[in-house]
Formats: structure tokens, sequence, C-alpha cells
């Protein structure tokens, strides 16, 4: 197992090296970023503000999408606005979309980013809840990219889909979470294969982030999961260089995420042993 891993870091390590960053990639490009109101959608705002991008904005609390764009003008973007609005909401979705056209008269980048609110426990069998999650963070991203598509075929863009490990992974106590990420991946790797057939040049950048260290995901999982979250600035900033290389998948952090999974094909129960491990279970009564 060590040797053909082993080649397969290599080669990894070769196909990722082949082009490098650098912010000017992305100064005056066209920018929607989702769920960036806080966590990874806000830094990702800032840093995309720094590089000199036009930023538009969405989440649902308008109070904080004020106080990301007035930041994101100090720290010198080329133009930030926001459209405030819930994603439970396919039409809303649309209507971000238009409101790019209408004031940046095109679009370069498509960051699909938010992701509802759910919980971390035990699956409960509300079906209800399950659908609702996958309006939000699924359909939507559906809906976007569809609106979406015809501005950015005419810039040959991007789309940038956040996903995570348990989009990749079974993971305890995220059922509908997990479900609604793996959709994803059937969505857009599928998408990806068409646009390939049809010589459509758009990009589709599949993130795939390990533990952050957003308020959310803190508050969530810091007490059950066993290992230390990373950074958002710096996770936001590795999905932006994703974006702009066109990459195909983007894994952060790389030793925690795609590490792991090169286990899947060959060791898919070793693989689940190790990912139940990362969690402080409480004893099991009766066990
Ligand atoms: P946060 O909870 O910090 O941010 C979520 C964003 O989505 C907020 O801006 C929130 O704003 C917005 N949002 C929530 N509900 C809705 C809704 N109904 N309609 C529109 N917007 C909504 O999340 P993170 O920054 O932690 O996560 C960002 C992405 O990274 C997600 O896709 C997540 O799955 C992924 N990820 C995160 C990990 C982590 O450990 N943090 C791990 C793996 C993946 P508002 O409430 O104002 O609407």
């Amino acid at each position: 197992i060590l040797i053909p891993s082993l080649g397969l870091v290599l080669a990894f390590w070769f196909y990722s090296a082949r082009d490098t960053f650098k912010p000017e990639m992305l100064r005056g490009k066209r920018v929607i970023v989702t769920g960036a109101s806080t966590g990874i959608g806000e830094q990702m705002a800032y840093h995309l503000a720094r590089m000199g991008s036009h930023v538009l904005l969405t989440a649902r609390t308008e109070a904080r999408l004020q106080n990301v764009v007035r930041r994101c003008l100090e720290l010198g973007a080329a133009s930030a606005r926001f459209v405030s609005g819930t994603m439970e909401d396919t039409a809303f979705a649309q209507h971000v979309v238009r409101e790019a056209q209408a004031v940046l008269g095109g679009l370069d980048m498509l960051i699909l980013n938010h992701v509802g609110a759910s919980y971390f426990g035990f699956f409960d069998g509300d079906v209800e809840h399950v659908r609702k999650l996958l309006e939000i963070n699924f359909l939507s991203y559906v809906a976007m990219t569809t609106s979406a598509l015809p501005m950015l075929k005419e810039s040959e863009g991007s789309i940038v889909v956040v996903s995570s490990m348990a989009g990749k992974v079974g993971f305890p106590f995220t059922v509908p979470y997990s479900a609604t990420k793996f959709a994803l991946d059937g969505f857009f790797s599928s998408l990806r294969q068409e646009f390939a057939i049809q010589s459509i040049n758009v990009s589709i950048t599949l993130c795939i982030l390990g533990f952050i260290d957003t308020e959310r995901a803190v508050r969530a999982a810091a007490e059950v999961l066993a290992e230390r979250p990373a950074p958002r600035d710096e996770c936001a900033l590795e999905i932006l260089k994703g974006a702009a290389l066109r990459r195909r998948e983007l894994y952060y952090r790389y030793s925690s995420t795609r590490l792991p999974l090169l286990l899947r094909d060959c060791a898919a129960e070793l693989l689940d042993y190790l990912v139940r491990s990362r969690y402080r279970l409480p004893a099991t009564p009766g066990a």
C-alpha cells in the first residue's frame, strides 16, 4: 500500500506544482460570494478585496453584510455590494445572479459557499429537515449555476463549490449535511464531464475542507472532534488560489483530507474507522 500511495502523492504534488498563483489573476474580476456574512465566505470576500476584485456578496443578515462590504472597500475592492435574502428560495438565488448582470455587467467567478443550519447528533429521522437542507445547500447551488452559466460561458469563468470531507466519505452526526455535500459532488462532477464534451471553458473547482475554525463549526464540533481546526483566513485564500488556477478539486488541509481519502478505494473500512476515531464519543448505554 505504501509504495503506490507514495507514487500517487508524488504524482499529485507534480500536478499541483505545475502553475503558480498570482494575486493579479483576480484583479478586476467580477465575483459572487455566497454565505459571505461570516466564516470562510467573509474571509474570501476580504482576500478578493485585497486583490482588487469586484465583489457581490450575499447571505441573510443585512447588518453583517453591510460591515463586510464596508471592510472590503477599505481593503481595496474594485467595488463591493451585497444582496440579502435566503437561499431556501430558488427565486432569490436567481435574483442574485441577475443582480450581478445588472451591476457588474457579467461574471467571472461564482463562489457557492453558503450552508444552512443543521444539527450535530444522531440522525433524528426528520425528513422535512433533509428536504430543507437540500434546498439551501444543494438546489440553490444548482439554480445559481444555471442562471449564471450564460455569463460564465462568455467570460470563460469559474464555478467554485465549497464542500467538505463529509461530502466524500460517510461522517457520523451530520447525516443530512453530508447528504447535501455528496449531492454537490454528483451534480458538479457530472456537469464538468458535460462541459468537457461540449468544449465549454468554464472551470469547476470542488473544495474539500477539513475542520475549519469558523464560529459555527467550532460551536458545533470543537468538544467532540479530537483535532484542532485550521484557520479560516488561510482556508479562504487556498480556495481562491485553487479557483484561480482552475483546479478540478482543492483539498484543505491536504494532510487531513486528501491523504486519508487515498484509503477510500483500497481500505474503505479502515478509513471509516479513522473517521470515527476523530470523535470523542460518549459511552454507549449498555455497551
Ligand atoms: P458559517 O456558518 O460561518 O457561514 C455560513 C454562511 O451561510 C453565512 O454567511 C450565513 O449567513 C449563510 N447562510 C446560512 N443560511 C443561509 C440561508 N438560508 N440563505 C442564505 N445564506 C445562508 O459557515 P462556514 O464558513 O463554516 O462554512 C462555509 C462553507 O464551508 C460551507 O459550505 C461549509 O459546509 C464548508 N465547510 C466548513 C467547514 C468548517 O469546519 N467550518 C468544514 C467543511 C466544509 P446568514 O446567517 O447571515 O444567512
